[in-house]
């Protein structure tokens, strides 16, 4: 008795395995083209390099100087994805915090330090 009905739950279980693993291959098959266009795009030397490039920006230390504020009067020197050295940012809120910094923030924090 029970035999059967696992059985009968097991076939319906398959049933249910074999339709959505047709579902999942039929719906692979339409975004499969998708997916080939991606990756020939994704292989263009033009596009890799610009992936590459992004890479190797995301690797870098960001310069998280307050430019505006920390020099004022030099506002656009930054190079904003080479922090090279750590710098102290003075906060009232968090008091003395290290922050990456870029070489020309750091001269320019130094001079408007010594300026003002
Ligand atoms: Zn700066
Ligand atoms: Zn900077």
């Amino acid at each position: 008795m029970s035999d059967d009905r696992d059985t009968e739950l097991a076939d319906a279980l398959a049933e249910v395995g074999r339709r959505v693993g047709q579902a999942l291959t039929d719906a692979l098959d339409r975004i499969r083209p998708a997916f080939d266009a991606l990756a020939e795009v994704a292989n263009r030397p033009e596009v890799r390099a610009v992936i590459e490039h992004a890479e190797k920006a995301m690797r870098r230390r960001p310069c998280l100087c307050f430019c505006s504020r920390a020099h004022p009067a030099d506002h656009g020197i930054c190079e904003t994805f080479d922090a090279v050295i750590t710098g102290q940012y003075r906060s009232d809120l968090l008091g003395d915090i290290e922050v990456p910094l870029c070489a020309p923030c750091a001269a320019a924090r130094a001079a408007h330090e010594f300026a003002g």
